[in-house]
């Protein structure tokens, strides 16, 4: 890989170039990292994360400034873990882009590494039908706007898009009937229709050390009786049983968990220790999110296979005896550097149905759950990967290496 090395006048220019070439390529963040010489930029596209350019550790120094003041962070602090946020215009060809860059520093051995992550902020993003759900998941999902008290879990695995996920899922709300309370850490989309609120920053008035626990906060929260809750991971027990609570005192939320799929969500929320009937009581969907890339538009190749040429697992998914599938071309084109261009969402959807709510009530086992699943309405993130597949969009030959 090649690695420029680049130099640059106006720190403030160097930055929004920075992140007109994020746009352009796509990339999801940009971390710069201080080495002993040198100082290195990488965009992370897709999963990949590309090591791009270097510049030397004196322009470093005018860079971090910038972007400190930008972002209202301390100048004169390097020793600890800050986080903020920087509104940018965009103006890419015609149309005014607005980003949000959630701009992150942490002290490392040399100096500090900076991690960018940029988000979209214009709200034409934010709809269930640029999410590349699939019709049957659509399907599954189309009662979503018709719960009034559930839970509905969102799992995501490493990085992924939960949270343009969660409030896509929000905007198929009405909102000009419903209340919606979000506990944020950090709020990454500002929406004045909601209430949203963040949980490091906000404080006692009268004592500006203490902050509240998530769980205060969510007490506090259902005081005001709001109709949806959306919040974000929960990794302690106790935080977890008052997002039930919440859901069995006639409240919908949202919760976000990090797990590998959507089936061992289950599992991850039984080590909660909440109690089975609670879980089969109130869960009621699981929404399990993985990003994929996809290939390149410009030089994508598309291939033939016999039906007998798919692992076994995939044959009972395909009715004719031949598919046209596209993979991405080795030899790529001008438009990409390898084969690959953008990203695409793969989802696993489980909405619990009668059968799932006995399963979940009398404790099944989570390889007879998946079982049952398999053999009904479910579609595993190989099939989603595989169906895009067949629509263009992601190498084949990535679906297959999806494992369950
Ligand atoms: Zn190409």
């Amino acid at each position: 890989m090649r690695i420029l090395n680049i130099g640059f006048k106006n720190p403030n220019e160097f930055i929004d170039k920075l992140a007109q070439i994020w746009l352009t390529n796509h990339a999801s963040d940009i971390h710069i990292t201080p080495w002993k010489d040198k100082t290195l930029i990488k965009f992370r596209i897709g999963w990949e994360l590309r090591p791009t350019y270097s510049f030397s550790n004196e322009l470093y120094s005018k860079f971090i400034n910038a972007m400190k003041v930008r972002s209202w962070m301390d100048i004169s602090e390097h020793n600890h873990i800050q986080d903020w946020k920087i509104f940018m215009d965009l103006g890419i060809n015609w149309k005014k882009v607005w980003v949000n860059l959630r701009v992150s520093s942490l002290p490392v051995v040399h100096w500090e590494n900076i991690v960018m992550r940029i988000l979209l902020s214009e709200s034409e993003y934010l709809n269930l039908n640029s999410l590349w759900f699939s019709e049957n998941n659509v399907n599954l999902l189309k009662e979503v706007e018709d719960l009034n008290e559930w839970l509905v879990l969102v799992s995501w695995w490493t990085w992924s898009w939960k949270t343009t996920t969660i409030y896509s899922l929000l905007n198929e709300f009405d909102k000009n009937k419903i209340w919606i309370f979000t506990l944020e850490d950090p709020i990454e989309y500002q929406v004045d229709w909601y209430i949203q609120s963040q949980i490091n920053t906000v404080r006692w008035s009268w004592d500006s050390s203490h902050s509240y626990t998530f769980e205060e906060w969510l007490i506090g929260i259902l005081r005001q009786d709001p109709d949806i809750i959306m919040i974000w991971e929960l990794r302690r027990e106790e935080e977890a049983k008052t997002c039930f609570e919440a859901a069995n005192t006639w409240h919908l939320v949202f919760w976000t968990i990090h797990s590998n799929n959507a089936v061992s969500v289950i599992t991850r929320i039984r080590q909660f220790w909440i109690e089975s009937y609670l879980i089969a009581s109130w869960l009621k969907y699981i929404i399990s999110q993985k990003i994929n890339k996809t290939v390149c538009p410009s030089c994508r190749v598309k291939k033939t296979l016999n039906k007998s040429e798919l692992p076994v697992k995939f044959q009972k998914y395909i009715n004719s005896t031949t598919v046209d599938v596209y993979e991405a071309n080795i030899s790529w084109c001008s438009k990409c550097t390898n084969g690959f261009s953008w990203i695409a969402l793969i989802w696993e959807v489980i909405k619990i149905d009668d059968r799932l709510y006995e399963m979940l009530l009398s404790n099944t086992w989570e390889t007879e759950l998946k079982e049952y699943l398999f053999e009904n309405w479910f579609t595993p993130y190989y099939i989603d990967a595989f169906n895009k597949s067949l629509k263009w969009m992601i190498d084949y030959k990535e679906a297959f290496e999806l494992e369950y």
